[in-house]
């Protein structure tokens, strides 16, 4: 037997696990191992396309990494049934059990919290009122008592004990949602202009395109367990930014203009390669595609992505890594080999710029496109609810909007459909909650990560600290007088996307003596940027003690200030 299994594997390998999981998990690595068990049967169902790709990486003698090995000893949705068994006996899941959990959107936070957090799919952000009330009482049945709302528009549940875990995602069903795919590597939650079908700016509405994408996704097996995760977003070109340019594949809406070389109108403009934790936005392909072609194409992209992706080493397989190797048009020429047919690419000169963004629309009372409309933004303390504020908040869409609550990119969330007449009760009734729909410049962008709190990666307790530097600029720089976003991501895998706040900030520790003692601080880089100015920031400071933070950020706003010619002059320029 292959000396790469730990006893875990091996007893996968001895029978415990299907014999077809089994069979193939030996017969591919015999392939990279010279041989020895004859030639392997030709790998058939939904898993074939990733089992090819494994044996590929080691016929050309890759090693595969840990997670690709636990992928294939057991796929995570046929160990469904035993994952369940094993947790409902209170007991911590081992790592590699850990892992296939993720596939079912639970992940395992130890030893920070020693209990299961949830992460939904919520595509383009937006739940009915009695979806997000019922999300609240499972996390008072099953959690922590409470919800954070996540940089892709999303809820979180922590504090899920082991034994709760499978009955918390019951009751998900229950509600018309699902986590299924939320973690490991897969596609996770679709992200859409959060304002979709209500921006009179907009050039299409993302949220029939999100559903779709989202629904295509979890009915076809084989787009899961990909070489790493994965992001997609629709952006439909209104004034509320949905950081498309930080996923793997983003979908702008764009206006073609007459005298291209396809049809004047609206299409969709394919992105590609955006991973901001590695310090890469997503670029321009040239393409275009009619919006009914996204899901064909998107799905394209990922079967070049599965068959191509570095399954060796975690930190070089994203779809990003590919890209860089190959090119773009190398890529898509494979994506076209797949489609079976050639994209359409239009000239740049071809294409109507990007109209405005605006960045307060996520906060207080914005008109909608409906005449006597109104949609509002609620401020979230860092994301988090407890699940009393979430009933009433649900109340309050029931009784004065549309019913729908929409989540953003920036941890906060929407109400929409407030007629005129009831806008002054919804600003009370939040502000009764202990909630706010007014920002201050400071906090309107601030956005952290779980951190120390709750996530086992983290260098500095994020939440905590973005909450201190709003207070302190909040109380010494009352002259900031523009939006600043202010990003705290406890970990290189950059969750608060920090390198592309006007600040961001990314846990370190600091050490303060001869021994090596340390305390929490952040390297903190500045200029980053989105949406019309797309930038990856630049470090000026390193191991920065987190006491120290709100003192160098409000050096860098007073420098801002200082030194700008007028207020339309960003803090990047
Ligand atoms: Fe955890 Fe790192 Fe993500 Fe923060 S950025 S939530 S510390 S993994």
């Amino acid at each position: 037997m292959a000396e790469d299994f730990n006893p875990e594997q091996k007893r996968y390998l001895e029978g415990f696990a299907s014999g077809i999981a089994a069979a193939r998990l030996t017969g591919g690595l015999a392939l990279g191992q010279g041989g020895g068990g004859g030639a392997p049967a030709e790998p058939t169902g939904p898993d074939a396309i990733h089992i090819r790709a494994q044996d590929a990486t080691v016929k050309a003698g890759g090693k595969l990494c840990d997670q690709e090995k636990w992928k294939r000893a057991e796929n995570p949705f046929e160990g469904h049934n035993r994952l369940i068994s094993e947790a409902a006996t209170g007991s911590a899941p081992k790592p590699e059990d850990n892992f296939r959990w993720r596939y079912h959107g639970l992940f395992w936070v130890a030893p920070a919290q020693n209990s299961y957090m949830c992460r939904l799919r919520i595509p383009n952000g937006i739940l009915q009122h009695w979806q997000f009330a019922g999300i609240a009482d499972l996390a008072d049945a099953h959690g922590g008592g409470y919800s954070h709302v996540t940089t892709r528009a999303n809820l979180q549940v922590r504090e899920i004990a082991p034994e709760h875990g499978q009955p918390f995602l019951d009751g998900l069903i229950d509600l018309g949602l699902t986590a299924r795919g939320a973690g490991a590597d897969n596609i996770r939650n679709v992200t859409g202009s959060p304002v979709a079908g209500i921006d009179a700016q907009e050039l299409l509405d993302t949220r029939p395109l999100a559903k779709s994408w989202h629904n295509w996704i979890l009915n076809d097996r084989s787009l899961f367990g990909l070489p790493r995760k994965f992001n997609v977003a629709f952006d439909g070109g209104g004034v509320m930014p949905v950081l498309e340019e930080t996923n793997d594949i983003g979908f702008q809406a764009v206006r073609v203009l007459e005298g291209a070389n396809v049809e004047a109108g609206v299409w969709m403009r394919l992105v590609l390669g955006g991973i901001s934790g590695h310090r890469d936005l997503a670029r321009d392909t040239g393409v275009v595609l009619r919006p009914a072609e996204c899901n064909r194409v998107a799905d394209a992209i990922l079967r070049v992505f599965i068959q191509n992706g570095d399954r060796t080493n975690r930190n070089k397989s994203r779809m990003k890594y590919v890209l860089d190797a190959w090119g773009f048009d190398k890529y898509l020429a494979a994506v076209e080999e797949v489609l079976g047919r050639k994209l359409d690419r239009v000239d740049p000169a071809h294409i109507a710029p990007r109209g405005r963004m605006d960045r307060f629309a996520h906060v207080g009372v914005h008109r909608q496109v409906q005449a006597g409309l109104n949609w509002i933004g609620v401020i979230l303390p860092v994301g988090k609810m407890t699940s009393d504020q979430m009933r009433a908040l649900a109340k309050i869409a029931a009784e004065c909007g549309d019913g729908a609550i929409r989540m953003t990119v920036w941890q906060n969330f929407l109400f929409s459909g407030v007629p005129d007449a009831k806008v002054a009760e919804v600003e009370a009734r939040v502000a009764a909650l202990g909630l706010t729909t007014e920002a201050s410049s400071i906090r309107a962008g601030l956005v952290a990560c779980t951190g120390s709190r709750g996530c086992k990666f983290a260098a500095s307790d994020t939440k905590g600290h973005a909450l201190v530097i709003a207070d302190y600029i909040e109380a010494n720089l009352k002259e900031l007088d523009v939006p600043v976003n202010v990003h705290l991501t406890g970990c290189h895998h950059s969750c608060a996307q920090h390198y592309i706040g006007d600040i961001g900030l990314i846990g370190a520790k600091v050490v303060v003596s001869e021994e090596g003692d340390t305390v929490e601080g952040y390297d903190i880089v500045v200029g980053g940027g989105f949406g019309d100015s797309p930038k990856i920031g630049t470090e000026i400071w390193k191991a920065v003690k987190a006491e120290d933070c709100p003192g160098r950020i409000e050096a860098l706003l007073r420098a801002y200030l200082k030194g700008r010619e007028s207020q339309a002059e960003s803090f990047q320029a």
